[in-house]
């Protein structure tokens, strides 16, 4: 779509007059990284596609360290140059934990693939407003401000959309084929009442920016830093305008122990890990804090005829591999394939939708093994004396860099690494057997939070 006033112009000047019903062939439910690379992609093969944010960008979102497999994606979409000028770069990971000795860090130009040696730590508001420019820039018609509330599917001919704007004037929109791409709002999974929280795994954030934090020095400069403590684990993500922006990811029994405001509680939560207060010990608070409730959960379909399921629209794991946006981009880009697949040879939709829930369910499950174990001093361990036998560290650091769709040849290497890990649990026993009770109850904890994002 070009227009001479600017994409912003362009989206208000498409908006329909009110109650007037809107045909599309495509319509997508949100404008974060999965809804704008998806609306994108189809746009730009000439496909009718109206993306509806019910945000207005810039707008915060949390999920600020981006993974080294993002960039093809990224001059795939043609938006690299622009990243590159508002991103950090990250050339690595470190892990600092108070029960060994000196911190750890790993370079991702030594993973199995020397080709993806950094990744960008960005401002989500500037990061998802480039992707959803491009979206507009390249057809989508793009409606911000405009909330989708109800969803009626016509058996065997697509969908109407209802979606309200801020001026509160509803609207509804015909469509051959739904995309949701509504984050951890979904609305999908929520509509058909397919929701499931993980079982496995239940943590809560809480988070802030703050100015002044003492950084690694030189190359290492703009490297997340993990951070375990007694309660779960911190992240330290350095970002290019000098902010630093640090969470704490805790069990829920930890969370519920609050008796303060939420500025307090993290303050306080922080100075349980004296080696993160050393590195904010120059440091201000600078943002509003914020918290997020008991967050895994799975959809238990990824498709269906006439809609699909993106991103965190369809699971939700545990940030620690900072692998949110990867995956949710990923996902954006095997739909795009899907949903042509589906409108153009509906003969061969079922086919489409299996490979696609095959692509969708595989990130989750891989990056969930690591997930259920990373705080267990047996993973943490190999994770502080790493070691390249058998191309082992290569073979972590590209599960790390998000390598995982291209047919790196990993699995066997992952595979030897969780023998390594059962094989170090037996032979530490006593203190693989008190962590996994203790996990156990942490774990039974979550019956007793609500599983929606909730602010604290
Ligand atoms: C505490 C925490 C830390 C994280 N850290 C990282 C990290 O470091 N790195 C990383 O990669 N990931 C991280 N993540 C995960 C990451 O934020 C998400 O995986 C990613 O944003 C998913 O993208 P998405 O497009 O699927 O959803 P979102 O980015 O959430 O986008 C969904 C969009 O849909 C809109 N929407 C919702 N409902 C509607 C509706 N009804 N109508 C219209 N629009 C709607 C929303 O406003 C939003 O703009 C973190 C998550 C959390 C909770």
């Amino acid at each position: 779509m070009t227009n001479p006033k600017g994409p912003m112009e362009a989206l208000n000047s498409a908006m329909a007059p009110p109650h007037a019903d809107i045909s599309c062939e495509i319509l997508v439910i949100g404008g974060g990284p999965a809804g704008s690379t998806i609306a994108t992609l189809l746009a730009e093969r000439g496909r009718n596609v109206v993306l509806l944010e019910k945000a207005t960008h810039p707008r915060f979102h949390i999920g600020e360290s981006l993974l080294p497999l993002n960039l093809p994606l990224f001059e795939q979409l043609g938006v690299r140059e622009e990243i590159e000028r508002i991103g950090m770069v990250k050339f690595g990971v470190e892990f600092v934990s108070p029960w060994h000795g000196d911190p750890v860090t790993l370079d991702f130009a030594n993973a199995w693939d020397k080709a993806f040696p950094y990744a960008y730590q960005v401002r989500r508001s500037d990061f998802d407003h480039i992707l959803f420019k491009n979206a507009v820039a390249k057809g989508a018609v793009a409606h911000e401000g405009c909330k989708v509330t109800g969803i009626e599917f016509h058996t065997g001919a697509g969908a109407t959309v209802t979606a309200v704007d801020e001026a509160q004037i509803t609207r509804q929109f015909r469509t051959q084929f739904v995309v949701d791409a509504s984050g951890r709002d979904t609305f999908l999974a929520n509509h058909f009442g397919i929701k499931k929280r993980d079982k496995k795994h239940n943590s809560a954030a809480i988070f802030g920016h703050f100015s002044g934090a003492t950084r690694l020095a030189g190359k290492a400069e703009g490297h997340i830093s993990i951070f375990w403590f007694d309660h779960g684990w911190f992240w330290f993500i350095p970002l290019s305008d000098g902010a630093t922006s640090i969470g704490a990811v805790c069990w829920p029994y930890y969370m519920k122990s609050r008796k303060t405001d939420p500025a307090q509680f993290f303050l306080d939560t922080i100075a349980l890990c004296p080696a993160l207060v050393e590195r904010l010990k120059d440091a201000q608070l600078i943002s509003p804090v914020t918290a997020t409730g008991n967050y895994s959960y799975t959809a238990s379909r990824t498709a269906g005829q006439n809609y699909l399921l993106l991103g965190d629209a369809f699971a939700f794991i545990d940030p620690v591999f900072s692998s949110g946006v990867f995956l949710a981009m990923n996902s954006a880009f095997i739909g795009a394939d899907t949903v042509a697949a589906c409108l153009d040879t509906p003969q061969q939709a079922a086919r489409a939708l299996k490979a696609f829930d095959a692509t969708m369910r595989r990130g989750p499950k891989i990056f969930s093994w690591f997930i259920y174990r990373v705080t267990t001093p047996t993973l943490r361990d190999l994770f502080l004396r790493p070691s390249n036998f058998f191309r082992l560290e290569e073979a972590m650091l590209s599960l790390l860099a998000g390598d995982i769709f291209r047919g790196t040849p990993l699995g066997l290497r992952l595979l030897v690494f969780k023998a390594v890990y059962y094989f170090n649990n037996l032979i530490h026993l006593k203190q693989s057997l008190t962590a996994w009770k203790k996990r156990k109850r942490a774990i039974r904890d979550l019956e007793t939070v609500a599983i929606t994002g909730q602010e604290i």
